[in-house]
């Protein structure tokens, strides 16, 4: 895409604007209380903020998780996102947080908000051993499916990019990387 090189006063100022969004976000995901469970996800507090142009290596990303929800990267161009997109963009990325920081704690599904489980229930062991193998595209589908559980709100997918949307799009397809 010929994007120019990204220069370390770019990041400071992307940081100046990304960073009250992804607090807003990260605090309503750590003081909600998922249905049915007796505590907020507090963890999710831990989760730190990086703004690294690394994360921006094709034209629809901007954002990434590391694998053990402690680490969000947004690339610097996310500053340049329209609002909701962007707050799209990072409620997503706080639902991986918070799946990957409560391993097999959420029963994600496809089309509506993923269910708490009790962890008392009987079943939690099976949960925790599909949740370990899930695909790639079911790790997707279940963060949008926290994230609706968390907010209220059904993640879509908008414009020719099939980027993070509140409204308009669609649910995501299968196979967007
Ligand atoms: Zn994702």
């Amino acid at each position: 895409m010929g994007e120019a090189a990204v220069e370390l006063e770019d990041v400071e100022m992307a940081y100046a604007i990304l960073e009250p969004h992804y607090d807003a976000v990260r605090d309503f995901f750590a003081d909600t209380v998922p249905e049915g469970a007796s505590e907020p996800l507090s963890k999710v507090r831990q989760t730190k903020l990086l703004v690294d142009p690394v994360v921006r290596n094709s034209e629809r990303h901007y954002a990434a998780c590391r694998d053990d929800g402690l680490l969000i990267v947004l690339a610097p161009q996310a500053a340049q996102l329209p609002m909701d997109t962007l707050v799209a963009v990072i409620t997503h990325e706080c639902g991986h947080a918070t799946d990957f920081l409560s391993p097999g704690r959420f029963l994600g599904r496809k089309q509506g908000p993923a269910a708490w489980v009790p962890s008392d229930a009987k079943k939690q062991g099976r949960i925790r051993r599909m949740w370990s193998e899930r695909t790639d595209d079911q790790i997707e589908w279940d963060a949008d499916s926290i994230a609706w559980a968390v907010t209220g709100k059904q993640i879509r997918y908008c414009g020719s990019c099939m980027l993070q949307c509140f409204s308009g799009g669609r649910p995501r397809p299968e196979g967007l990387r």
